[in-house]
């Protein structure tokens, strides 16, 4: 038990906010964006700088305490948040600072990605990160970080270049290709199992405009379009991405024939030169979509294309596989499941994680699945709690029919709580070295509330 005196000890050695249970902003601050976790944490504390951040580390070390790390708070499983235990909150360790000469950018263990593509984008850099701007830099970097530039820059990993970090035991360490280098190559995928983040270095790739957007075919189309897509994405140019979809067509700004309307699609971001963008695209509107909105954009604005229809607070429930091949039984399974997606936010993305991805070795950073050419997620997804049932029922059908066709193991960012053999799964032949790594840096587990790497 935990004495009055000594958390408000804890609570006015921190220039952020010490945040308990009965405190006014308490349900809003453990809400996360995953509106199917309800979890009660005894304490959060909303770090202002890497000092709180010590503070905290140290406080729930010396007094037993569950600890999680929250950076966006977007995980699936809710693993920024914990029951009665201390959560880190970095969300008030957000800046970013862009170096143009290096073409580096600085950033806060707390940013969201819609302020590094925003603070990139002046300078027309960016890092490769996920398809929704919301989403947390700490979570995604550190499990893999899949999306728009995966194919001509790499997953997010690839384009650490160093982090600062607090290690279980309080202290600071700075690691990268040169400094604390086991620990370099364990933070480039092993999620935060390591320890708490406060900064990232992160290279800065030169892109500006894309030619970009979705294009989208009717339900029934799927088979034709996913037997097209399949070969297509392996064999084109590494400028061009394209993850393919399953389904329903909100409401504006789509046309109004559309609204509701179950279909299939690619979104597409092409990074080559943008006057060669309409030659590009010519084979696919040869395919004569229903729909579609493709020409230039600003980066920062299609990381954030889809922002509006995914608010937080919404039930989500996830399952996820790598893939190698899209072998014909797959593709009716997912014509079968693309016809009956179950709500109207529900969906299904392929992200092709192939070309630059590719490039770098299965051992040189914990991403085994260097030759998965897709990492597939399938989403329930509903504002109605009373329609968990149906999309979790839905998710799970459509996993148990496709996994059989998959590589095995899943992007960790991707899963919910799937058990420790779907984590080793994940890492493959890296998951031993990255339990060396854990016994080093964090042989009692302090930072578990994650996709665990036991130490033994
Ligand atoms: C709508 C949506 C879209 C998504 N799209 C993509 C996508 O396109 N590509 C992709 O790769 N992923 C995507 N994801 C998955 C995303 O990568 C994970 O949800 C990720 O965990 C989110 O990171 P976060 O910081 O927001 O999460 P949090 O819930 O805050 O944390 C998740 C985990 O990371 C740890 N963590 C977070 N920050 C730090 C830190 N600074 N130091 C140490 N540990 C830390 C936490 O302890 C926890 O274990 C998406 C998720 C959602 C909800």
């Amino acid at each position: 038990m935990l004495s009055e005196k000594a958390i408000q000890q804890f609570g006015e050695s921190l220039r952020g906010e010490l945040i308990q249970a009965g405190d006014q902003n308490y349900d809003e601050a453990r809400k996360v964006y995953n509106g199917m976790i309800d979890k009660r944490p005894q304490m959060i504390t909303r770090c202002f700088d890497v000092a709180d951040v010590i503070t905290s580390v140290n406080f729930g070390r010396e007094n037993n305490m569950l600890i999680s790390v929250r950076g966006g708070g977007h995980n699936a499983g809710g693993l920024g948040i914990c029951d009665n235990g201390l959560v880190i909150d970095l969300s008030q360790i957000r800046y970013t600072h862009v170096d143009p000469k290096s073409k580096t950018i600085h950033v806060g263990g707390g940013c969201q990605w819609g302020d590094v593509d925003h603070a990139g984008h002046a300078f027309g850099l960016a890092v490769p990160a996920g398809v929704i701007s919301t989403t947390g830099v700490g979570g995604l970097a550190l499990g893999g970080g899949v999306g728009y530039l995966s194919r001509k820059y790499g997953l997010t990993i690839d384009n650490i270049l160093e982090v600062d970090m607090i290690l279980a035991d309080g202290s600071c360490v700075t690691a990268n290709a040169k400094e604390n280098e086991d620990l370099f190559w364990a933070i480039r995928g092993g999620g935060g199992n390591f320890g708490v983040v406060t900064s990232f270095l992160f290279k800065g790739n030169p892109v500006h405009t894309n030619y970009a957007g979705p294009t989208l075919w009717h339900i029934e189309n799927t088979e034709r379009i996913l037997k097209w897509y399949r070969d297509f994405i392996l064999n084109v140019e590494d400028d061009l991405y394209g993850f393919f979809a399953l389904l329903t067509v909100p409401g504006p700004p789509f046309p109004e024939e559309l609204h509701g309307k179950k279909m299939c699609g690619v979104v597409w971001n092409y990074t080559g030169p943008i006057e060669n963008g309409e030659a590009i695209f010519k084979p696919i509107r040869d395919l004569k979509p229903d729909f579609e909105n493709v020409g230039p954009m600003p980066h920062p604005m299609l990381n954030a294309m889809f922002d509006v229809f995914y608010p937080t607070g919404l039930q989500w429930y996830w399952r996820a596989d790598f893939i190698k091949e899209i072998p014909d039984e797959a593709v009716a399974e997912h014509v079968k499941f693309g016809e009956a997606l179950p709500t109207p936010l529900s969906t299904m993305h392929m992200y092709p994680i192939n070309g630059a991805v590719h490039k770098v070795g299965k051992n040189d950073t914990p991403w085994a699945y260097r030759d998965a050419n897709w990492a597939q997620v399938m989403v329930g997804v509903d504002p109605d709690p009373a329609n968990n049932e149906k999309i979790t029922k839905w998710t799970k059908d459509y996993f148990d029919a496709i996994h059989p066709y998959s590589a095995g193991g899943a992007y960790i960012n991707f899963m919910m709580d799937e058990g420790q053999e779907r984590v080793k799964a994940s890492y493959k032949d890296n998951y031993d070295r990255l339990v060396k790594v854990k016994n080093k840096y964090d042989p009692n587990n302090l930072f578990r509330v994650n996709q665990n790497i036991k130490p033994s």
